[in-house]
């Protein structure tokens, strides 16, 4: 069989993607390879390939036992034979998949890193070798990054204890002393190097002004309804709130983060598998290992760490390549909040400097008035030019405005009013507010007071929010709150740089994105097939207790709505329609359709 033909036979995919293809030929060659892709770039389509052209076995490294679990149970799907060996399966179960690893009917095994160096793994693995190697999330190797794990540093000895079988390494990080450690740690021959362009073109990003985020955020869900979607806030606090809210406005919406009880905890992710639209509300302990291909929509409430950060939490949205939004709400508050935290940080001094770096980078992406993809590829080393077309800037580009003179006006009031006090009460001497603290400190006096008064308090919060991602407005660490005046506030003070603002989007009614998971409106018949499409798959989920995903993606069932298959060649012919799946699920659906033909 050739990889094409167990790709259409078992996946029931038309075509590789990217490297695919060249990666799989290096594995059937023999050679040792590493694989950069992005999340949902498919990765595992790589090493599950090769054993089931060449039989045998690939032994598959992984560091997640859920994903492993996972990878089992859709390979299981496929009816290609897999198993895992972890600490999380009793010991009959384990006696099962040894006898089969030693009847050599296992295409793939999936051993946890600090497993499979054990001597006992090791002579099991030396009576029935694997045809290949695959060792996931292969950055762990790293110290670089921030997921080392000590295990990974003893796979290298996996080269003298398997000599001549091919080792390919897989990750999704992109970072180059990570790469360079992947490849020397892991002790890999003389590596074919497969560097996958690292563009989701399918994620839609959008960043917009706080004004006020809970109902933002419903308006952005509402757009959304029967969706699935991950919302991420910094706090443990803030996801319980938020979650709770969410409930109370009719989402089911549940929390995640790591002060919950294990069970409640695992139960919320398991909904989040499993039922439809569910969104989790959680802190960035979700999502390692979430390998769920319909989250439609990853929204932020709070400002990720970096622009790296915000690429990886974003990436866990849209892996079947549907289209899929990251969204954001940002405000004045995140920059002051986070400069703070990172000043009084008792890191040292370099690692505060990069950090800081980092957190400016990602601040000048949000205030950025072109396309937004095109930074964040840079980011990662890709050189783009043409706009990308879909994200908010390109769709609908944001009006600059010359905020010269009111950057004049809002420094020198910062500094007639002694660099001593928070925005909020510079901004109502700028537009001449009254009050006790007024009089108290004397400030209707000041050359400064009111003249800023024909423009709104939102106005100014803007100017100051950009003039602080500049650097010409900075939060001072000794006063809590005030904010002082940077290094090159003086030019700006003097109206020597000529500045141009981003004028921030008026929040109106609930942002229709243009995209609907449901290609018609409810209530049409089209809608009606739609509906029993999901739930005929909702019910063979469950009653083989696994995700509705893994029996057909949401793009499978989107085809079949376009295609009307009546016969199971025409259901072969869907995407994602393997062998495997057509016999054990073609007659369910084709009957959907036969009924259908009946009513017309
Ligand atoms: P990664 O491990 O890189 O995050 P996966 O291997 O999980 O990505 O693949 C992401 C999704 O894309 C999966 O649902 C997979 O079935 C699908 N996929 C992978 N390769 C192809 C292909 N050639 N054609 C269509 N779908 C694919
Ligand atoms: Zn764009």
């Amino acid at each position: 069989m050739t990889p094409l033909a167990a790709l259409q036979q078992y996946y029931g995919y038309s075509a590789f993607r990217g490297d695919q293809g060249a990666a799989i030929e290096a594995v059937l060659a023999g050679r040792d390879s590493v694989v950069l892709m992005p999340t949902g770039g498919g990765k595992s389509l790589c090493y599950q390939i090769p054993p089931l052209v060449s039989g045998g076995c690939a032994l598959v490294i992984s560091p997640l036992i859920a994903l492993m679990h996972d990878q089992v149970t859709a390979l299981d799907q496929l009816g290609i034979p897999a198993a895992c060996l972890n600490s999380a399966i009793s010991a009959r179960e384990q006696s099962a998949v040894i006898a089969r690893i030693r009847a050599g009917t296992l295409r793939l095994l999936y051993v946890a890193p600090e497993r499979v160096l054990q001597t006992q793994t090791l002579e099991l693995l030396k009576e029935a070798p694997p045809m290949l190697i695959a060792i996931d999330e292969a950055h762990c190797v790293s110290q670089w990054g921030h997921d080392f794990r000590k295990d990974y540093l003893e796979l290298g000895a996996l080269r003298e204890h398997f000599p001549g079988v091919p080792r390919i390494a897989l990750t999704a990080t992109a970072d180059e002393r990570t790469r360079v450690d992947i490849a020397s740690r892991l002790q890999l021959d003389a590596p074919s190097w497969f560097i996958g362009g690292f563009d989701r073109p399918n994620i839609h990003y959008a960043v917009r002004n706080r004004s006020n985020a809970r109902p933002q955020l419903a308006a952005f869900l509402t757009a959304h309804r029967d969706e699935a979607g991950i919302v991420y806030c910094m706090t443990r606090r803030k996801v319980d709130e938020t979650a709770a809210w969410l409930s109370m406005q009719g989402f089911s919406a549940l929390p995640y983060h790591a002060g919950l009880d294990a069970r409640v905890r695992q139960v919320n992710q398991q909904r989040f598998l499993r039922e439809d639209a569910v969104i989790i509300v959680a802190t960035i302990a979700f999502g390692m290992g979430i390998d769920k291909p319909d989250v439609r929509f990853v929204a932020h409430l709070d400002l990720p760490k970096s622009i790296e950060a915000y690429y990886q939490e974003t990436g866990r949205a849209g892996r079947d390549g549907e289209p899929a939004q990251a969204w954001m709400v940002y405000g004045l508050e995140d920059v002051v909040r986070l400069r703070q935290m990172l000043d009084e940080s008792d890191s040292d001094e370099t690692h505060k400097r990069i950090e800081r770096h980092k957190l400016d980078a990602l601040l000048g992406w949000c205030e950025t008035t072109t396309c937004r993809r095109l930074p964040l590829l840079e980011y990662f080393g890709e050189q783009h030019q043409v706009p990308c077309g879909n994200c908010d800037n390109c769709l609908t580009p944001p009006k600059t405005w010359d905020a010269t003179e009111d950057a004049q006006k809002l420094l020198s009031c910062i500094y007639r009013t002694g660099q001593r006090f928070g925005a909020g009460h510079v901004i109502d001497v700028l537009r001449g507010a009254t009050g006790e603290k007024m009089r108290q400190h004397g400030h209707a006096s000041l050359s400064t007071y009111g003249i800023g008064a024909a423009q709104s308090a939102k106005h100014w919060r803007s100017v100051l929010r950009q003039l602080m991602v500049r650097g010409v407005v900075l939060a001072d660490v000794e006063r809590f709150g005030a904010i002082k005046l940077g290094a090159d506030a003086r030019a700006y003070l003097r109206g020597e740089v000529a500045l141009d603002l981003r004028e921030d989007l008026a929040e109106t009614r609930p942002a229709r994105e243009r995209r609907k998971p449901v290609p018609a409106p409810l209530g049409t018949p089209t809608s009606d097939l739609w509906e029993r499409l999901r739930s005929c798959r909702k019910r063979l989920a469950d009653a083989q207790g696994v995700p509705p995903y893994v029996i057909f993606h949401d793009r499978t069932l989107r085809e079949m709505l376009d295609l009307h298959p009546t016969s199971r060649a025409e259901l072969l012919a869907v995407n994602g329609v393997g062998a495997a799946k057509l016999e054990r699920y073609g007659a369910a659906f084709l009957e959907i359709f036969g009924e259908q033909e009946g009513t017309h």
